[in-house]
């Protein structure tokens, strides 16, 4: 949205390809954005008015299958012919089902941050049977870090959404005794170290070192968690009423054909697509014309996608000067 709102500003005539019925990506689903706490729907709508007060076009429901020389192949064979191509195609989220031991979609009261997000978003977290949980822990790196599961990255904003997630249990729930299971904490942006300490201090969250090894149900409908506390090198087990998974970021499912329809386009291996180079090329692919902003190269915040969508355009603006 971003990257089109500055190629209109440049007199250029973006058009965004959309495969679902609504721009805005997976921050649609989203409650709150850490670590202001600014509501979702408070960004999205500014954006989402801006493009429309540009006058930018948007293809909705419509699936690109390649990129070619031309610009973009669509389904059924059409062609959306464009000078250049950003690719802004995101990310997947982890399906925590392939964790098996955590028993998601099995037991009843485990969900996932992307589960949570979206109850919070109906204005009703509860258990299962409609109650308030007395305990919830939270398990960090959940298809990140794990090469079980073949997800060797990192996905960085997993960290503070767990933190963000548990102050707002707080809020719903202030008699609650709430955990978090984490291997190392990691909070790279500004404010976020910040939000970790009040989380400690002033909402009572307790941080566990230790990763949780396994799920199970109780006969009264409680989950059991066994997990090792790994700062006194002691393994224990505790019961609780919510488990939330907190799931990582995933390279997008459809970066495999897009790489293969553009000569050029290469991924990393961790199937997220490969930028030029890491420093002066960050936005820039191997093939010409042919760009990238967000997640679409690693795991991004949503600031830091709305930064590279300028930059990207930028670089069209520029690649677009030289050939002419
Ligand atoms: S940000 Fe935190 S929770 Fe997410 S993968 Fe990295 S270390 Fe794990």
């Amino acid at each position: 949205m971003q990257a089109a709102l500055s190629l209109a500003a440049d007199g250029l005539k973006p058009v965004i390809v959309e495969r679902s019925g609504a721009v805005g990506g997976k921050l649609r689903d989203w409650h709150r954005l850490f670590p202001t706490m600014t509501p979702a729907q408070e960004v999205l709508e500014e954006m989402a008015g801006r493009l429309e007060h540009a006058g930018v076009e948007v293809m909705l429901h419509t699936e690109v299958e390649g990129i070619g020389s031309k610009g973009v192949t669509l389904a059924e064979g059409k062609t959306l012919d464009a000078a250049a191509v950003i690719v802004a195609s995101g990310f997947d989220i982890f399906d925590a089902r392939l964790k098996e031991e955590y028993g998601y979609h099995v037991y009843d009261n485990v969900y996932t941050t992307v589960d949570i997000e979206r109850m919070l978003n109906k204005g009703h977290v509860a258990l299962h049977d409609g109650s308030a949980p007395r305990r919830i822990a939270f398990v960090h790196c959940v298809g990140s870090r794990d090469e079980k599961v073949n997800q060797r990255h990192c996905s960085k904003v997993c960290c503070i959404t767990g933190v963000k997630q548990a102050m707002e249990m707080r809020e719903l729930f202030p008699e609650a005794e709430i955990y978090n299971f984490y291997m190392d904490i990691r909070m790279f942006g500004p404010g976020y170290e910040e939000l970790y300490q009040q989380a400690q201090q002033e909402s009572g969250i307790n941080f566990i070192r230790g990763r949780v090894s396994e799920a199970s149900p109780t006969i009264d409908g409680r989950i059991q968690i066994k997990a090792e506390d790994t700062l006194v090198g002691r393994p224990m087990k505790m019961t609780v009423d919510m488990l939330v998974l907190i799931v990582g970021m995933k390279a997008a499912g459809g970066n495999e054909r897009l790489a293969a329809s553009c000569k050029g386009v290469t991924l990393a291996p961790s199937g997220f697509v490969a930028p030029k180079d890491m420093f002066a090329g960050s936005v820039e692919t191997g093939a010409p014309g042919v760009f990238t902003a967000g997640a679409a190269t690693a795991p991004k915040t949503i600031g830091e996608s709305i930064a590279e969508g300028a930059m990207a355009a930028e670089k069209v603006v520029e690649y677009l000067k030289k050939a002419k």
